[in-house]
């Protein structure tokens, strides 16, 4: 899923979006409660009209942003209180209320507010974060079914959000207490790529692998770069949302098949007449050489930005794509093998 956070995913428009074969889109709760308001959105007809995107829509539900961007904050039984970012207002998030937000919003798939610890804090701050989460997984669940009723329409679903940091016994008993809540449409994987290493994320993926039912969406989230998504998704990983293809593009930064990660203000490729990934069957690959885009990122002009943007988001895109085919044909295991070392064999 691109990432939308203030309703736009940047530097790209919806109609890209869809040419680019994204089906799902991302918007941070947060951010568009701050600016323009959830209940703006709501009364110009919803986030979907309001951005004009008619594809699968989910919202996060701002935990992440309230624990990690809000300067000043308090974490108390019944929610979080804090300022905002942009002008200090105060604000607070219960369960009940981000459930409302979303509903507001009027995302397909609403997560539920989670309590999201550091990476790097004691275990017992994770435990007491996922005994927190379990308490506000109950308070959304009631809220969510109110408004259902109110609202007499079902089509909104809600994910929980998993924690527990890296430690695999507590991230299994959360998923067990979960499932002893009820059946869940989706599942969301929280507190992962958030400081830790690598191989605790994947240890915790393996874990969760034999206890979120099968048949249900797993959707890690934040993640990631081109190699964790192929890693997770052999660990049975579905959904994954990351800021890093548009936030590397407005740097300059490209994924390609055959040479890793490449920094295109790089002199080497001023009289470049190779697209950015010959591999690619993106807009920008199909028109336009390193040369020239180099020369627009160099520049710092804006179509430099857009076009690596449209790029990066078309390779993870299609990354996806060829996994889910090579699942289907059988051979996903020797497929994501060779994949990651020719990726790693580039040094990144
Ligand atoms: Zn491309």
């Amino acid at each position: 899923m691109p990432v939308g956070t203030l309703g736009t995913v940047k530097a790209v428009s919806p109609d890209e979006l869809r040419d680019l074969g994204a089906n799902m889109v991302l918007g941070n709760t947060y951010h568009l409660f701050l600016r323009p308001g959830s209940d703006r959105v709501e009364r110009l007809g919803g986030l979907h009209s309001f951005m004009r995107w008619d594809g699968p829509l989910l919202t996060d539900s701002g935990g992440f942003q309230v624990f990690s961007l809000a300067a000043i904050r308090e974490i108390h039984e019944e929610g979080v209180v804090f300022r905002s970012h942009i002008d200090g207002s105060s604000h607070e998030f219960t369960p009940e209320r981000v459930m409302e937000i979303q509903r507001e919003l009027g995302a397909d798939v609403a997560m539920a507010f989670d309590h999201c610890p550091p990476g790097d804090c004691e275990r017992s701050e994770i435990v007491e974060a996922n005994e927190r989460t379990l308490r506000w997984l109950e308070r959304c669940r009631r809220r969510f079914g109110e408004l259902e009723q109110r609202d007499g329409r079902t089509d909104q679903a809600m994910f929980p959000v998993l924690q527990g940091g890296t430690h695999v016994d507590l991230r299994r008993q959360h998923v067990r207490q979960f499932k002893e809540l009820g059946d869940w449409v989706g599942w969301g994987i929280g507190g992962l790529s958030v400081g830790e290493k690598k191989s605790g994320m994947l240890d915790v993926l393996e874990a969760l692998h034999g206890e979120i039912p099968t048949d249900r969406p797993r959707y890690l989230m934040g993640v990631g770069y081109p190699c964790d998504l192929i890693e997770a998704v052999s660990r049975g990983c579905d959904m994954f949302d990351c800021v890093a293809p548009t936030r590397n593009a407005r740097h300059g930064t490209a994924w390609t098949a055959s040479e890793g990660q490449v920094n295109l203000k790089g002199a080497r490729f001023r009289d470049d007449t190779d697209p950015i990934d010959p591999d690619c069957d993106c807009y920008a690959c199909t028109r336009f050489d390193r040369a020239y885009v180099r020369h627009l990122v160099a520049a710092g002009e804006l179509l430099g930005m857009r076009l690596v943007s449209i790029h990066n988001l078309r390779f993870l895109v299609r990354l996806g794509e060829l996994a889910r085919e090579h699942i289907l044909l059988g051979d996903f295991p020797s497929w994501s093998r060779d994949w990651l070392e020719r990726y790693h064999g580039t040094g990144v």
